[in-house]
Formats: C-alpha cells, sequence, structure tokens
C-alpha cells in the first residue's frame, strides 16, 4: 500500500487474523497485511510465522504490546502523518478484544488520521454463536480479574444480569472460575464452554455450571477457553387477566389507578406498560 502524497496521513488498519484456523484470514486482510508500510504486533516472530504461512512478504513489523503501547502508539502516529500506511494485528482475533491496540487507535484518531477496520475471527463472536444461548443482548466481560472484591463484583453482576455474559479464560483456570460462577449464579445456570475454536480438537460442552465443573475437572485442562453464561432468569410475568384483576381488586379497595400500576410492577413483577394497559382496560370495563 504506497504512501499518500504528502500532507495526507497515511491508514491505519486493524486487521483479525485467525483464532487458530488460518484458513479463516480474508482475502482482504491477506492484501492489507502485503501492502502496509508498517505492520505493528503483539510478537514480531509470531506475526512473521502468520506471514510466511500465508505467503505474504513481510512489511517493517514493530512490537507494540501491552508494556509499550503507549510508547509506540506516539512513534506510529508519526510514520502515519507522515503518510506512512500501518496494519494493527495482535497475536489471534481481533485486536482490542482483550489485546492491545486501544491507545494506538485513540492516539490516530486524536491526530485525525483515518482508522479503517478489516474485520474477520474473534473468539467471543465465535463462541456466541455456536452457543444456543441468546444472541439479541449480551455483555463481553473479556478476562474476570483473578481475585478480590473486584472479582466477587464482577461475578455478581454475572449473575444477576438479564442478558448472557462472555468470558474468556486460560486452560488452568477454567474450573475455578466455573465453581465461582456456580457459587454466585448457581449450579443450575445454563452454560457453554468453547474451547480450541477453528482448531483441530474444537469442542463445544453445554450443560449447567454444576455439570461444566465436574467436566473440568476430569478432563487435561488444555486450550483456550471462551464461557458463555446465561441470564439470570427472569421472573415469570403475570398475563394480562391476571393484571387486571390485581389491579381491579386494588382500585375497589380505594387505591388510586396510578398507585394500582405501581403496585402491580412492584408485587408481581409486571412491566409498567402491561400494569398501564391493565388499568386501562379495568377503567373501561
Ligand atoms: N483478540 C482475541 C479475540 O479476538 O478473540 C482474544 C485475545 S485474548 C488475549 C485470548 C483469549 O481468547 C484466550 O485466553 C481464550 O479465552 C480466547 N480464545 C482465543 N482463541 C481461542 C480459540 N481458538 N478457542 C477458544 N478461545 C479462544
Amino acid at each position: 500500500m504506497s504512501s499518500e502524497p504528502s500532507g495526507s496521513p497515511g491508514t491505519l488498519f486493524v486487521v483479525s487474523t485467525p483464532i487458530g484456523n488460518l484458513g479463516d484470514l480474508s482475502a482482504r486482510a491477506r492484501q492489507v497485511l502485503g501492502e502496509v508500510d508498517v505492520l505493528a504486533c503483539e510478537d514480531t516472530r509470531r506475526t512473521g510465522r502468520l506471514l510466511e504461512l500465508v505467503g505474504v512478504a513481510p512489511p517493517r513489523l514493530v512490537a507494540l504490546h501491552g508494556h509499550n503501547e503507549a510508547a509506540r502508539s506516539a512513534g506510529l502516529v508519526d510514520r502515519l502523518l507522515g503518510g506512512s500506511s500501518v496494519a494493527l494485528v495482535s497475536d489471534a482475533g481481533t485486536p482490542l478484544v482483550s489485546d492491545p491496540g486501544e491507545r494506538l487507535v485513540a492516539a490516530a484518531i486524536a491526530a485525525s488520521v483515518p482508522v479503517v477496520a478489516v474485520p474477520g475471527p474473534s473468539a467471543l463472536l465465535a463462541a456466541l454463536v455456536v452457543s444456543g444461548i441468546d444472541t439479541g443482548r449480551w455483555r463481553f466481560e473479556g478476562f474476570l480479574p483473578r481475585k478480590g472484591a473486584e472479582r466477587r463484583a464482577r461475578l455478581a453482576a454475572i449473575a444477576a444480569a438479564d442478558h448472557p455474559s462472555i468470558c474468556y479464560e486460560s486452560p488452568h483456570r477454567i474450573e475455578a472460575t466455573l465453581a465461582d460462577l456456580a457459587i454466585h449464579c448457581g449450579g443450575e445456570r445454563r452454560v457453554v464452554v468453547a474451547r480450541e475454536l477453528t482448531k483441530l480438537h474444537e469442542q463445544t460442552w453445554r450443560g449447567t455450571l454444576a455439570e461444566g465443573i465436574d467436566v473440568a475437572r476430569a478432563g487435561e485442562p488444555r486450550g483456550e477457553h471462551v464461557i458463555v453464561v446465561d441470564a439470570a432468569p427472569q421472573a415469570e410475568r403475570p398475563g394480562s387477566s391476571d393484571l387486571e384483576l390485581a389491579i381491579g381488586r386494588l382500585v375497589a379497595a380505594g387505591l388510586e389507578r396510578r398507585d394500582a400500576v405501581t403496585a402491580a410492577v412492584v408485587l408481581l413483577g409486571a412491566s409498567r406498560r402491561d400494569a398501564y394497559e391493565a388499568s386501562l382496560q379495568v377503567a373501561r370495563d
């Protein structure tokens, strides 16, 4: 990718790379990696190997990882402002997703450098879409804090969430994390553990947290894991006829309609909208 004419900055490409299966490198990612002036990567040897395997002549490689990102970002933005094009990759998957890159992207944006995504593999989406768990709304938790109050607070939030939560976990901590999740969510909560996605020994396990602990204990703790925890079971909402009956009784007992609606929301777990609709029906009857 030739440098832009002087005066225009180059583009920062945020490029996703495979999480295990080389075939998942997109044609566009391959092209961009082969054409940029500079490639920022976590580990130059590892990325050099990837380029070799996919037959891309390596551009200039610059190591950018958790420990040097702040310092390196400034130099990379200078190059971008000088017209060089830069691609950012991580060791695997999508940069910035539990991986370095946030500071570089923020610095590029602050310097008005164009930032373009070359999307592709990410373990979190791969796990979510094979989990069988509701994909409408969910929250990515990354790696949970290892211990202490912060870990407990995050576990409690996952336990109470009305949406599924997705966590990354290393093989030697999977059993302990499933056990902590079971303490907070209860052993019956549905969980999916996806392991070695896109690789030869890919495995997706579905069951309860209590069962998951046994499975993790029995097996060899090997490979990278994604945990998808289902939402907290929601209390069943009352139907419209139950609501009308309850609100009708509350109004007959002397409550204002507005107060009867609030009582139905608080005591019966109805949505405010349903309770309001029921109160209108009671008024019509
Ligand atoms: N940026 C990456 C992405 O987009 O998925 C994630 C990087 S993070 C440092 C590494 C974690 O991602 C692993 O510990 C594991 O939880 C998850 N992971 C990465 N590759 C995986 C795979 N092939 N199967 C299951 N989980 C994987």
